[in-house]
């Protein structure tokens, strides 16, 4: 019989996570809304705890995991990493296909990986309270359940077109004792700043972001969480790639291609970086892809500049890919993904050419999906349907071009709470993604010029 599933033992949990900002020449430093400077560390220590801002900062290449929080990791990782040997034959591939598969967490996602630490971080600096912002509701239900393990209050703003969606997500977070706001709210000022100009405003991340910053500057209790982009959050991530470092070598194999879905950035982050740091210290090559929405596509069609992560441009200006901080992408069903900007990070790896990315449609993306849940039998999160399409392509460019080659795409969550979007998939009801031009215009026409800070 032949091995399909490459498992570690709790012992093998990295004790480090990697910060990829050591091994890049250049990183632009963020820039205060309030003067165009620099943002220092006190600017950033009004909403975030000295630890994390020290790793936000930071460029060694490494920075402890807390014990507590390896002890925490140690309830579902390390998490499988798994040959598609199904999918292959459903392909008639000689290729092979591999996944890490990040949905075995207790939310469903990868994104615990960092909700523990950020409530870790939150808890020491005496807060008692973690609020996000949440659009599928992924990171949402990571700080709920986070949060209730350190003892904390959640409260996360949704985006409202999910709330109404997903309201299994909805229901997760209040399982783990968090209260669950549809956004725009009538709670905060920018909530009702965008109420005021459009009644029927499905929500965007950006101006969800902007009502649970408003919430935290007006109450000091409150720690404001991340659930990517930033340079710790991608940090925090790498835990995925690290552990499949070694599990491919336990495979007796090495990925040619590593893929990842790409919202924010940090589940492509923590899987590709580790891999890409090998590659940069002499190790083999490896091609890194970026698999994001045609419905979202800041790192296929956004500019490189200094931009908001906020609507109501409230955050640091941050040098990345970005549509514009005004850009509202339609509503698809890979909520995650629908992210103005991304990792400053990720884009300045692909801004290098150490990285590409591809945009894929949605209904190509779900395509793929179906085949995997048929294949493997897990049903994949909306937003991994993005790596699964781009792995396929790979795979059948492999089988024209008849040669051996092997894939590794990340897996991000299980889809189990996203069985509508794929009821109306199999109906033929699901629509293709479209971008309004204008969106697009309005985007772009929001992103600020800036004297001499420009690119
Ligand atoms: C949040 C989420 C994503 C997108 O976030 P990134 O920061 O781009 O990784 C992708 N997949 C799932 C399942 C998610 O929950």
């Amino acid at each position: 019989m032949e091995a399909v599933r490459f498992d570690l033992s709790p012992s093998e949990i990295p004790e480090t996570w990697y910060n990829m900002a050591a091994d890049l020449d250049y990183v632009a430093p963020a820039l205060s809304p309030a003067t165009g400077e620099p943002v220092t560390r006190d600017d950033m220590l009004r909403t975030m705890p000295e630890a994390l801002v020290d790793q936000e900062l930071s460029r060694e290449p490494e920075f402890e995991i807390p014990g507590e929080v390896r002890q925490f990791y140690a309830q579902w990782r390390p998490t499988p990493l798994i040959r598609a040997r199904n999918l292959e034959k459903a392909l008639d591939t000689p290729a092979r296909i591999y996944f890490k598969y990040e949905g075995v967490g207790p939310t469903g996602s990868f994104k615990p990986n960092s909700a523990i630490p950020q409530a870790y971080y939150n808890k020491r600096a005496g807060k008692s309270g973690l609020i996000a912002e949440t659009g599928a509701g992924q990171w949402g239900s990571a700080i709920s359940f986070a949060a209730s393990l350190f003892g904390m209050a959640a409260k996360v703003f949704m985006v409202r077109v999910s709330f109404q969606q997903k309201p299994h997500h909805r229901s997760l977070m209040q399982m783990f004792g968090a209260s669950c706001t549809p956004s725009p709210s009538t709670e905060t000022e920018a909530g009702r700043a965008v109420l005021d100009e459009n009644p029927d405003f499905p929500g965007s991340l950006s101006v969800a972001k902007s009502e649970a910053l408003q919430v935290a500057f007006a109450d000091p209790r409150w720690g404001y969480t991340r659930g990517s982009a930033l340079n710790h959050v991608c940090a925090h991530q790498t835990v995925i790639g690290q552990e499949a470092i070694v599990q491919m070598e336990r495979a007796g194999d090495y990925p040619d291609i590593v893929v990842a879905c790409a919202g924010g950035g940090s589940n492509l982050a923590g899987l590709a970086f580790p891999f890409l740091r090998a590659r940069l210290h002499g190790g083999p090559d490896v091609r890194l892809i970026a698999a994001e929405p045609a419905a979202c596509p800041s790192l296929t069609q956004g500019r490189i500049a200094y931009d908001y992560s906020d609507t109501a441009g409230l955050t640091s200006l941050t040098r990345t890919h970005t549509l514009g901080h005004r850009f509202v992408p339609p509503p698809v069903h890979a909520g995650g993904l629908r992210a103005h900007n991304i990792a400053p990070l990720v884009s300045r790896v692909v801004e290098e050419g150490l990285m590409e990315a591809v945009a894929l449609r949605q209904r190509d993306c779900f395509e793929a999906g179906v085949l995997f849940t048929r294949t493997e039998g897990i049903v994949p999160a909306p937003e991994s349907t993005h790596a699964i399409r781009a792995a396929v392509d790979e795979a059948l460019r492999a089988r024209e071009e008849g040669v051996t080659r092997t894939i590794l795409f990340g897996l991000s969550g299980h889809g189990n709470f996203d069985l509508s979007a794929y009821e109306r998939y199999l109906g033929g009801t699901l629509a293709d993604d479209s971008i309004d031009p204008q969106a697009l215009e309005i985007g772009r026409n929001s992103i600020p010029v800036l004297a001499g800070a420009a690119s």
